[in-house]
């Protein structure tokens, strides 16, 4: 089953996960007509320019997913571009890991716990409703009341290592306690948001991208981002009732919260 989303938003889209989303929904069979790759400082995000200059369904549009003006202007812009068609898939993928703590009990700060949760928690609830709308509309055309990201979606990138199910799998004294505290909490508002959404058929889905070689993942990691994404679009393709509200891994396999 391959996706068949004709109007996608990627957060965070000028290097890493977000760039490569980009890149291989432009390669699927039935690539997007309109993908709105978001990203903060459009014009430093050179690899994202050139593929916009090669491909005229991407529009690269400010977002800094913090900012509450650019999320206004962004909204108002990208209604212009899907029209009536809405938007049929939100990636929100845009998040930080600071390094510069080891983000353990002893060292965590409030100030480095607060910006992990304004990124990573509360710009994709703020960026989900403010695209309601759209998705709404995306959704109301399918006709169907399946759930599925071809037809409405919003999957919110998470991580393994947010999963209380899965702690005993990963080594004790492992750090980046904000980051996880963070992405633990995205997955609540996955499970609220997809019990509020599905009257509308929209499906909300949390999704572990796998452990990837990118500046947040580093060069330790085992997978390409190229790998990875290959196989989380191949999820976010299958999901549909089963996930909705789930944490899912890039196999699609559903995770432990
Ligand atoms: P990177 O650090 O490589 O890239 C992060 C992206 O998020 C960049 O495009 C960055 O933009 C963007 N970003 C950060 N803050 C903001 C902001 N305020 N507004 C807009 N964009 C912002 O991370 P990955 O690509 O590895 O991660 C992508 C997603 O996958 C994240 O949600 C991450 O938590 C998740 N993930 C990654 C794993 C991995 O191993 N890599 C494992 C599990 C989950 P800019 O260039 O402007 O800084």
């Amino acid at each position: 089953m391959s996706l068949s989303a004709k109007t996608v938003l990627v957060t965070g889209a000028s290097r890493g996960l977000g760039l490569e989303f980009v890149r291989q929904l432009l390669a699927l069979s039935k690539p997007p007509e309109v993908l709105i790759a978001a990203c903060r400082d459009p014009e430093k995000a050179e690899d994202l320019q050139s593929l916009a200059k090669s491909n005229s369904a991407v529009r690269v549009v400010k977002l800094d997913v913090e900012k509450d003006e650019d999320i206004e202007k962004a909204v108002k812009v990208i209604s212009g571009y899907v029209g009536e068609k809405g938007l049929n898939l939100l990636i929100n993928n845009a998040a930080i890991l600071f390094r510069q703590i080891q983000g353990v009990l002893t060292d965590v700060t409030r100030t480095i716990l607060q910006e992990h949760f304004n990124v990573n928690v509360s710009s994709p609830v703020i960026l989900t409703q403010k695209f309601l709308p759209l998705l709404r509309k995306a959704a109301s055309l399918s006709g169907t009341k399946e759930l599925s990201a071809s037809k409405a979606a919003v999957v919110m990138i998470s991580s393994i290592i947010s999963s209380q199910g899965s702690q005993d799998t990963i080594p004790p004294g492992h750090s980046f306690m904000p980051y996880k505290l963070s992405k633990t909490a995205l997955n609540m508002a996955t499970i609220l948001a997809a019990r509020e959404l599905r009257a509308d058929g929209i499906l909300v889905t949390a999704l572990h991208p796998g452990w990837v070689k990118t500046d947040m993942g580093t060069s330790a990691a085992p997978l390409t981002a190229e790998e990875s994404i290959k196989d989380c679009l191949q999820a976010i393709a299958k999901a549909g009732e089963e996930s909705n509200g789930k944490l899912i891994d890039f196999k699609g396999n559903i995770l432990p919260y």
